[in-house]
């Protein structure tokens, strides 16, 4: 008798040893946020009054937008 299972658990192993093929994360770019004048760093975005400092909000063109937990303020128009 052949043991069906234990063939199966092999075949897990081998795919455990396999190597993993990893994405390349494109990082926050929170670097890209800061822009370094003479007279110290100046942050270009608001922060998420709900993630605190170092959250930054994604400015849209109608709104700004939390990645983290979704928050959002709206722009008010002014006209
Ligand atoms: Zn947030």
């Amino acid at each position: 008798m052949r043991k069906v299972e234990k063939a199966g658990e092999d075949e897990k192993e081998v795919k455990r040893k396999g190597k993993k093929q990893r994405k390349k994360r494109e990082g926050s770019k929170k670097w890209e946020k800061y822009i370094v004048g003479e007279d110290g760093i100046k942050r270009k975005n608001k922060f998420c009054p709900r993630c605190g400092p170092g959250v930054f909000l994604a400015e849209h063109a109608d709104r700004l937008t939390c990645g983290g937990c979704g928050y959002t303020i709206f722009k008010e128009r002014k006209s």
